[in-house]
């Protein structure tokens, strides 16, 4: 399988320039190819001497994803779905203006990025974790699909969130890797500060992050404001309970600037009752956190459901009451299965690769 040049750092393809005798400006043409024209095949690269154009051909793959299918309509959520060169499939999410969150103003577009096929954590709630863990997305894979998005819409992307399919956590060099390439000047050049990282609360993971020297930001899917209730629904609280994550955090925040976002799914019965908002309040005032509650998105399979509309308000007016900021916010493209994994998981069952 050849490389792909969207997983190739600079440097990497700077060696393979001086390796093959050609002159080392080539490296900014291709990388200006690459990642600011978005050129769809390497015959669309003209001012590379054929010669070269046929080496690169030979070399390389331009990119490691096949756009499969898109769901949504250009003004609204869209979800792309990409065959990978093993036949798996991994989705990202275009969500157009969402003001209250992360940052965004009017007419930007933030992508979710998947960074596994499957994942391995098991959340009971989640459409990802019932198709078992498959593997890594490698650091081309990520960043390729920031790439391809921008290709198939036309659209910037300004905000990236990696609460797509997987625990991006669980695959941090590729990670890391792909955020060089997401934010190097010579590639994509999007501002850390505009890249979240969502995590279900991998602590040494999270504390390692800490210590990377880019003002990234931490969603962290909290889901349960105690052990009791988050050990129900989430089994890798089992290995690290609230304690050890919450001391990680206050780690996390003597190092970033950026506040900590505290994600929080409502589901009925499980975690939607008042001592849970309470102390879900506590949490997030220690730890300067923002809270962004989002009512259940119903999985085909599962049997959880979303609080009513009242009482989703009257946890949101708690959090407000004890002086926290939160939003809550009705997820957008529940009609095109834009909660993670479950486009995939369609589309697996339907080509036979599960099972
Ligand atoms: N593993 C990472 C990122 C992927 S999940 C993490 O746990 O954060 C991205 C977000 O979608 C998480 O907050 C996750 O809990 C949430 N999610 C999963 N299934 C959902 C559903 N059915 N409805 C709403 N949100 C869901």
């Amino acid at each position: 399988m050849l490389p792909a040049l969207t997983g190739t750092s600079p440097a990497a393809l700077a060696t393979w320039l001086r390796d093959a005798g050609q002159p080392s400006f080539r490296g900014s043409q291709i990388l200006d190819w690459v990642w600011k024209k978005k050129a769809g095949s390497f015959d669309a690269m003209t001012n590379l001497p054929a010669a070269l154009r046929a080496m690169l051909t030979a070399s390389f793959r331009l990119s490691p994803l096949a756009h499969s299918h898109t769901q949504g309509a250009a003004d609204t959520t869209r979800k792309f779905l990409f065959r990978l060169h093993d036949g798996r499939y991994v989705e990202s999410v275009l969500i157009p203006a969402n003001p209250a969150l992360y940052g965004e103003t009017a007419d930007r577009h933030t992508l979710c990025v998947s960074s596994q096929v499957g994942c391995a954590y098991g959340c009971k709630f989640c459409a990802s974790g019932l198709a078992g863990f498959a593997r890594n997305l490698d650091a081309g894979e990520i960043a390729g699909q920031v790439l391809a998005a921008e290709r198939l819409s036309g659209e910037r992307v300004d905000n990236l969130v990696f609460m797509g399919m997987g625990e991006p956590l669980a695959n941090l060099d590729n990670l890391l890797a792909a955020i060089a390439l997401i934010t190097g000047p010579a590639t994509l050049q999007l501002g850390a500060r505009h890249l979240t990282i969502s995590t279900a609360g991998l602590v040494p993971q999270i504390r390692r992050l800490a210590e990377h020297p880019q003002q990234i930001r931490l969603a962290i899917s909290l889901h349960g404001a105690s052990d009791e209730v988050r050990d129900k629904i989430m089994p890798v609280n089992r290995k690290w309970p609230l304690a050890e994550l919450l001391d990680a955090l206050d780690h996390w925040n003597t190092l970033k600037k950026q506040k900590l976002t505290l994600e929080y799914i409502l589901i009925a019965g499980i975690n939607d009752s008042h001592e849970q908002a309470t102390a879900l309040a506590r949490h997030a005032r220690r730890l300067h956190a923002k809270v962004n509650l989002i009512p259940y998105n119903t999985v085909d399979g599962l049997e959880w459901q979303r609080p009513g509309e009242s009482q989703c308000r009257a946890f949101l007016q708690t959090l407000e009451h004890a002086g926290v900021t939160a939003t809550l916010r009705f997820e957008k493209g529940h009609d095109i299965d834009a909660a993670c994994g479950q486009l995939r998981l369609k589309q697996e069952t339907a080509d036979g690769t599960l099972g």
